[in-house]
C-alpha cells in the first residue's frame, strides 16, 4: 500500500471545483436533503444543512421527526422543512423512508445521519433511501454503522456514497476494536472502502480519505479544538454540500475534511486553541474556499 497524500492547499488547487457561471440558479448550485435530528438532538441536523450552505450548495431542505420540524425552520430560515413519523422516543420512524424517497430523486446530494440515535432506524431510512437512484450519498453516524451488510444496496451507486465514520463508528461497521483501527487508520479506510465500494473519511487527529481502487489522502493538520460537540455533523454537511454542488465523491471528501479542519485552525487563532463551538466553524469556510479558488 502506498502513502496516504498529504492534503494540503497545493492539492485542493489541482482540483478544483465546480465553477457555477453567473447566471446559475439555486437548483443549478446544488440541491441537499439532509435526513437526520431526533427529540434529544435536534441541532445536529441545524449544524449539517447550515454546513451546506456554507459550502456554496444552493438549495437546502432538512427532513425530521414531527416534534422539532417547525423549531427547526424557524431556527434555519433558509431550509424547507419536511416532517417525518416520530416513533415514541423521539427519533424518525423507520417507515418514514417511504415519504422520503420521493424527494430523494429530486436532489443532487444526500446526508443522512446527524442526530439519529437509534441506529437500526438509521440504517433502515438508510437503506431504503438508497433504493432511489439519483443522488450522491453522504452517510455519518449511527446511519452507517450497520452498513456492512448493505454492500449490495451500495454498490448500485458506483462510488458515488461517502462515509464519515470516527474511530468507534468504523470499529462497529468494520466489526473490529477501535484499537485495531487507531493501529493502522490507512489500512483500514483502505480495507473498508474497497470492501464497500464507497470513499471513506475516517476521522480523527489525523483523518484519512480513501476510495475503493485503493488510493488514499491524509489531513492532519487540525487542532485538538476540532474534537468537539458537533464538529463531525458540520464535516458532513460541508462535504455534502460540495457534493451538491457536483465535486467527485473523492474531492467532496478531501476538500471538506480541509475546509472543516483550517476553519478550526482560524478559530484557534481568533478565540484560542480550545473552547471554539462547532456552530462557528460554519461561518469560516466561504472565505477559507475562495481563498484555494
Ligand atoms: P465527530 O466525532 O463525528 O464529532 O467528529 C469529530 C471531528 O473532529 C472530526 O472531523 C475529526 O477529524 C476531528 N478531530 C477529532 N479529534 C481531533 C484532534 N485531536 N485533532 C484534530 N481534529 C480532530
Ligand atoms: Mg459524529
Amino acid at each position: 500500500m502506498s502513502e496516504p497524500i498529504p492534503v494540503d492547499a497545493e492539492l485542493l488547487r489541482s482540483m478544483p471545483l465546480p465553477f457555477h457561471g453567473d447566471d446559475a440558479d439555486k437548483d443549478e448550485r446544488g440541491r441537499i436533503l439532509v435526513i437526520g435530528g431526533s427529540r434529544a438532538v435536534p441541532g445536529a441536523l441545524l449544524l449539517a444543512g447550515v454546513a451546506a450552505l456554507r459550502a456554496g450548495a444552493g438549495k437546502l431542505q432538512l427532513a425530521t421527526v414531527g416534534s422539532i420540524a417547525p423549531h427547526i425552520g424557524v431556527a434555519v430560515p433558509e431550509a424547507l422543512v419536511m416532517s417525518l413519523p416520530e416513533s415514541d422516543e423521539g427519533e424518525i420512524a423507520p417507515d418514514a423512508a417511504a415519504e422520503i424517497a420521493h424527494r430523494l430523486g429530486r436532489c443532487d446530494a444526500v446526508l443522512i445521519g446527524p442526530g439519529m440515535l437509534d441506529e437500526e432506524a438509521a440504517t433502515a431510512i438508510t437503506v431504503e433511501a438508497m433504493g432511489v437512484d439519483g443522488p450522491s450519498f453522504v452517510i455519518d453516524a449511527g446511519a452507517l454503522c450497520n452498513l456492512r451488510a448493505e454492500a449490495k444496496a451500495m454498490a448500485r451507486h458506483d462510488g458515488r456514497i461517502v462515509l464519515t465514520p470516527h474511530a468507534g463508528e468504523m470499529a462497529k461497521l468494520m466489526g473490529v476494536t477501535v484499537k485495531e483501527i487507531a493501529a493502522d487508520p490507512a489500512a483500514a479506510a483502505t480495507r473498508a472502502a474497497a470492501e464497500l465500494g464507497a470513499v471513506v473519511a475516517l476521522k480523527g487527529g489525523r483523518t484519512v480519505i480513501a476510495v475503493p481502487d485503493g488510493r488514499t489522502w491524509e489531513y492532519s493538520q487540525g487542532q485538538v479544538g476540532l474534537a468537539t460537540s458537533g464538529s463531525g455533523d458540520t464535516l458532513a454537511g460541508v462535504v455534502a454540500g460540495l457534493l451538491a454542488r457536483g465535486a467527485e465523491p473523492h474531492e467532496a471528501a478531501i476538500w471538506g475534511v480541509y475546509l472543516h479542519g483550517e476553519a478550526g485552525n482560524r478559530l484557534s487563532q481568533t478565540r484560542g486553541p480550545v473552547g471554539f463551538l462547532a456552530r462557528e466553524l460554519l461561518a469560516e469556510i466561504p472565505a477559507i474556499m475562495a481563498g484555494l479558488a
